[in-house]
């Protein structure tokens, strides 16, 4: 076939070699682990990350071999994503919340030689190095006067050192878009943690369709700060769209209480965020005790879980943020929908709005999606029939690494989630399939529950899960965490549920509690609450 088209591929490097060109004296600000804050901007990045690159073939590598990192959101682990990527490797990510067990597994799992830290990782490190034969280098994230005085592990690389004596001269080679460039495991809640390998194809790709209008909408006019960690799925990618667009981009190191938060993002002027519902929960706490305000923020996006229509509308009502609904996995690179509104929706009450704002959202172009039945048939898009949520586009995996059999159905990757999908092709996740209550053959959503109790004014807090039940094999137990110093009964609590929801979905208990279990990715652990609870509805 004639082709009559220039044929690029499409390489992580190209990002920071257009942001570099284009939005060469646009900032990078950091709070580092060191406890300052640190700007640049993206050419010095583009050098610097040059120069990393070079220091990095000094460790003779080889093409698509995994460099680890234990890092928080910083311009050095920004360095890293596009020196590592843009030469070949692949970024190997890893949360430093996990277990060091799940941590020495994934390291011993993807083969990485070379490990990258943050320094006030050094006590885990010195756990999770010592089960990992072949970790030879191990890189502290810092410059000689942070280096630890001490260490239990034999050799600690620094990582200004391998900077200082690199030349910033590399030409990034043109590498096959289906080459890798970065690796990011699920957290493992149940069995081994599996592994989701990018490309440079599917990273390039996902930064073009997560920033356009009708999904993330970043534009060089942004102030980015990813809240979400650059340690799971790339930060929902923003690092790779923020050069894409020449935004600024604001990185919150290790500080991600409500007041570091809020101080940051006064400070750099930032207009759009992004995270998981506790964060913008620890957020919201810290303005409303403070009375603090919002000069910049307009959006901030919300996912990694359900994000409850309350947290939407305090947000709107008090803040004037809207809060972009998103969904997306590991497996998507993450991001899969997004919550938007269409023209037809501008002059409706707001509460209308709102009411399709709470829905996951739309599938960005590039992700096909469809729900199905038990039996795999597809199910119709009427915002009623739930069942399974397939989806496949080019930044959903084919395969973890190293797994020797394919996840797919029928070309299709079956996520897991049960979900509605309307007319209009809005999806809304019902639940997550392990988590869905199954009481007397009708099927009762988590999420839904969670969500109407979360509109109560004293719950800071919700979770509700199947507990075994005699009779009706399973009941859904609502557990809530109450807002410092409020009044709140479980009868009241019940009562507030009336009306709201059907009346077989009504909770047999409500447990209160001082904190809920969550996982590494921030997200409530349901698995543990289920096995400390499974008991509460069997009589002794
Ligand atoms: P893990 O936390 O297990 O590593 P991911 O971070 O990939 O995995 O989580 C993906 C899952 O998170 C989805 O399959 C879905 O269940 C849940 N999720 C993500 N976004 C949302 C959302 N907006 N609403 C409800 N659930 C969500």
């Amino acid at each position: 076939m004639h082709k009559s088209m220039m044929q690029m591929p499409l390489n992580v490097s190209a990002l920071i070699q257009h942001a570099d060109r284009h939005h060469g004296n646009t900032e990078i600000v950091s709070r580092r682990v060191e406890g300052d804050v640190h700007r640049t901007t993206w050419r010095e990045l583009h050098t610097r990350t040059r120069q990393l690159a070079n220091a990095l073939t000094t460790l003779g590598l080889e093409p698509g071999e995994r460099v680890a990192t234990l890092a928080w959101n910083t311009h050095r682990h920004l360095e890293l994503y596009y020196a590592v990527g843009g030469c070949g490797k692949v970024v190997h990510t890893i949360n430093p919340r996990l277990l060091p067990e799940q941590i020495a597994w994934m390291l011993n799992h993807s083969d990485a030689r070379v490990l990258f830290f943050d320094a006030n990782f050094l006590p885990l490190v010195e756990v999770v190095a010592p089960h990992c034969e072949r970790l030879d280098h191990l890189v502290v994230m810092t410059d000689r006067t942070h280096m630890p005085s001490s260490s239990k592990l034999p050799t600690l690389a620094c990582y200004e050192e391998m900077m200082d004596t690199a030349s910033t001269q590399f030409d990034w080679p043109e590498l096959d878009e289906n080459a890798p460039c970065g690796l990011c495991y699920t957290s493992g809640t149940t069995g081994n943690p599996k592994g989701a390998l990018y490309s440079q194809r599917s990273t390039v790709l996902h930064a073009y369709a997560s920033a356009l209008p009708d999904a993330l909408c970043i534009s060089s006019r942004d102030v980015v700060m990813p809240v979400v960690p650059m340690f799971h799925v790339n930060a929902w990618g923003l690092p790779y769209s923020a050069a894409l667009a020449g935004a600024k981009l604001v990185l919150p190191g290790p500080a991600l209480d409500g007041k570091s938060l809020h101080t940051l993002m006064e400070q750099e002027c930032v207009t759009f965020s992004a995270g998981v519902p506790t964060i913008w929960q620890g957020l919201l706490h810290y303005m409303n005790t403070e009375g603090a305000r919002f000069a910049s923020l307009r959006r901030t996006v919300v996912g990694g879980s359900a994000c409850p229509p309350a947290m939407i509308r305090a947000f709107d009502e008090q803040y004037g943020v809207e809060l972009i609904h998103a969904w997306g996995m590991t497996e998507l690179s993450p991001l899969g929908a997004v919550g938007r509104l269409k023209s037809k929706h501008l002059g409706l009450h707001k509460d209308v709005q709102r009411k399709v704002l709470e829905k996951q959202g739309h599938a960005i172009f590039g992700i096909d999606m469809k729900i199905v039945d038990e039996a795999g048939a597809e199910l119709p898009w009427d915002g009623k029939a739930f069942g399974e949520l397939m989806v496949r586009g080019p930044w959903v995996i084919s395969e973890y690494f190293k797994h020797p059999s394919s996840p797919l159905r029928d070309g299709w990757f079956p996520t897991g989630d049960v979900a509605t999908i309307d007319a209009d092709g809005y999806m809304q996740i019902t639940d997550r399939a392990k988590d869905l209550i199954k009481s007397g053959g009708e099927w009762i959503s988590s999420i839904e529950l969670e969500n109407e109790a979360c509109a109560h004014a004293a719950v800071s807090m919700a979770a509700v899960i199947g507990v075994p039940h005699p009779k009706w094999d399973e009941r859904p137990v609502l557990l809530v965490v109450k807002k410092p110093g409020a009044d709140l009964t479980r009868e009241d609590m019940l009562d507030f549920l009336q009306g709201k929801v059907a009346k077989y979905c009504i909770p047999d208990d409500v447990i209160f509690a001082d904190s809920l279990p969550m996982t590494a990715t921030g997200k409530v652990h349901k698995l543990k609450l289920r096995e400390q609870h499974s008991a509460h509805l069997t009589p002794p």
